[in-house]
């Protein structure tokens, strides 16, 4: 079996910054990762990369920012009012480099602090990886095909339980749907 679309491909990775040789992320020593193939749930250019591996294959490449976590934004760096960090404050005081977590309307936004005047705080909401080339050390370790329900839903379900337990239909208990 290959890695195609609604397949779900198990991988152990190493990402590194190419400029620097810096690893920003590995599996190492972790479950390796897996995903659905083809439903956004990686970077585009890491999946396009993996589409034909078979289990055993190792595969070296360097994305483009756009086939990773994109360009960096101008219209993602925001201005906040520092009084709005007041009860944080109370506790730790803003320093730049703090990575902060925003409950915007959309769901959690992670933001870095870039700026700090006594007025405003500069929020970068840009991901920490926008805008950089990022070179990934691949393995398969695994391929089996989705099953419809999985296909469906646009994310994988835990492996089916033997029939002694009781069937929840791999959705429900873990509120996933
Ligand atoms: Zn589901």
């Amino acid at each position: 079996m290959k890695i195609e679309e609604n397949t779900i491909a198990s991988v152990h990775y190493t990402g590194t910054l190419p400029e620097s040789g810096e690893m920003f992320d590995s599996s190492e020593g972790r479950e390796p990762l897996t995903f659905l193939v083809g439903h956004g749930q990686m970077i585009p250019g890491f999946e396009a990369a993996m589409i034909g591996a078979k289990v055993g294959d190792k595969k070296t490449f360097t994305l483009s920012p756009e086939k990773a976590y994109g360009e960096r934004d101008d219209a993602a760096i925001l201005q906040i009012p520092r009084s709005q960090f007041a009860q944080l404050e109370e506790q730790t005081k803003l320093e730049i480099g703090f990575q902060l977590v925003a409950q915007m309307p959309h769901g959690p936004s992670p933001f870095t602090v870039t700026e700090l005047t006594e007025e405003m705080v500069t929020a970068d909401f840009n991901h920490a990886l926008a805008g950089k080339e990022l070179t990934f050390s691949v393995e398969v370790i695994d391929i089996r095909k989705a099953s419809e329900e999985e296909v469906a839903h646009g994310h994988i379900h835990p492996a089916e339980q033997p029939e002694t337990e009781q069937k929840s239909g791999g959705c429900g208990n873990d509120g996933c749907c």
